[in-house]
């Protein structure tokens, strides 16, 4: 008989790891999805492209209702999984029966953080994190209403770039001196900032926000230096919390994300957990790919074979802002590597190598970001460069062809 296996989350951990578990060990679970969103599980990484008009809101759904069907999937959406009992392996959820497991997976995500500032619960002040906040966003614009985005990283860049295109009066604000500080150095950060203005979209940095002015609903923002910027809505993208309750309310080891080991496995036996809610050694991953690298070894582990997660090497891009950008490993060059640089601010491109011991170690592009995966497969493979050193700067074509040659 096929052994009950409860996930508890339906975003995209979640369904990755049921297309892996349904290619590595068809018919040995009985797999049930609890998820509290109230719709097939979508690629949330295209929320971006869906506010900013590139892609409609039904084109993103991950797999269509059949398919979860067809591999007897257990499908419950609208549904929020409220306690683990870890004896009894059972699993609570609001409003329905509860249901056992003899395996559970955590794969609950993450939720945006909302500063801890005077106004951040006005009316007006919102997040980006699912479909509804997208349709809300979208309402936002086209009423034409003045929104002031808080953060400056790629969720930040996106929204606020969707929310200009629909039509918004937007203004950035960023705590830091440059955008995206955490995947690029200072002169690829200023050459994406001066191309998203040129977007219509003002950018504030050194913006330290001190609160959030209005009465009941939201007026505008007040910086720690006295500046204020009038808004009909804010939209807090300043990072995010991995969803842990669940576990730490069960007695099962959080840090700031869900402890887990290289199989994936919680502090509890036979509780795993994957995606943004997990910490592997250490890291809470804020990306999709190693979710997607995590679903592989741990459907592999669950259909008994030897599979074991070292952690992920990982990549940025940003999607929507009309300016091609990609960032990976090592994007500042520690002491003692080299750095590669190809500066063309005129031609609005960016492009930074960095080598250690022969091998590719990060990389960052803006502009032209088309061998954007090349490099980030060479740094993956850790392969020795130094037969395409001199041309590598130029992109795959030129540096292979003139190795052929
Ligand atoms: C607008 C946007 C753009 C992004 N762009 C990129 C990008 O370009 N590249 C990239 O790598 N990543 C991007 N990301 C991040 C990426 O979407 C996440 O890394 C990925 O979705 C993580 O998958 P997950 O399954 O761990 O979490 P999620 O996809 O968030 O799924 C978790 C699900 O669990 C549900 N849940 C939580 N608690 C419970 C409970 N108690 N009971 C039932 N259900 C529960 C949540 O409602 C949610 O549906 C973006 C994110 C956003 C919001």
């Amino acid at each position: 008989m096929s052994e009950p296996l409860v996930i508890v989350g339906n975003g995209m951990a979640a369904a990755r790891l049921v297309d892996e578990l349904a290619k590595a060990a068809l018919g040995r679970y009985a797999i049930a999805v609890i998820g509290d969103e109230p719709r097939l599980a979508y690629n949330r990484v295209l929320l971006s492209s869906v506010l900013a008009g590139e892609t409609a809101t039904h084109d993103i759904e991950l797999k269509p209702a059949a398919w979860w069907r067809d591999r007897g999937v257990t499908l419950k959406y609208g549904c929020v999984a409220t306690e683990i009992d870890v004896g009894r392996r059972e699993l609570k959820i609001a409003h329905e029966e509860s249901i056992v497991f003899s395996r559970l997976v955590l794969a609950t995500g993450s939720t945006p953080l909302r500063l801890n500032v005077p106004g951040a619960d006005l009316a007006g002040v919102h997040t980006f994190r699912d479909s509804r906040d997208v349709d809300m966003l979208l309402t936002l614009a086209a009423r034409k209403k003045r929104v002031v985005v808080v953060g400056g990283g790629l969720l930040g860049l996106e929204a606020a770039y969707g929310l200009a295109k629909a039509g918004a009066p937007v203004t950035l604000i960023h705590l830091m001196d440059r955008l995206m500080e955490r995947q690029l150095d200072a002169p690829a950060a200023d050459l994406l900032k001066s191309q998203v203005e040129r977007k219509g979209i003002r950018i504030l940095l050194n913006a330290n926000t001190a609160r959030l002015r209005g009465e009941r609903r939201v007026e505008g923002v007040e910086l720690a230096d006295g500046r204020r910027i009038d808004a009909d809505a804010v939209i807090f993208a300043a990072g995010i919390r991995p969803n842990v309750t669940l576990a730490k309310e069960a007695g099962i080891a959080v840090n700031r994300g869900i402890v887990v080991d290289d199989t994936l496995q919680t502090g509890a036996p036979d509780i795993f957990a994957l995606g943004e809610c997990a910490e592997h050694r250490g890291i809470c991953y804020g990306l999709v790919e190693p979710a997607y690298e995590q679903a592989r070894v741990l459907a592999r582990h669950l259909a008994g074979g030897a599979a074991s997660y070292g952690g992920s090497v990982v990549a940025t891009n940003l999607k929507v802002s009309g300016v091609g950008v990609f960032s990976a490993g090592d994007f500042i060059g520690v002491p003692g590597t080299e750095t590669i640089v190809l500066n063309d601010i005129r031609h609005g491109t960016y492009k930074k190598l960095v080598v250690s011991e022969g091998r590719l170690t990060g990389a960052v592009l803006v502009g032209d970001v088309g061998d954007a995966l090349w490099y980030l497969e060479l740094i993956r493979d850790g392969q020795p460069i130094a037969r395409i050193r001199n041309r590598m700067m130029f992109g795959r074509s030129l540096a292979l062809s003139s190795e052929a040659a």
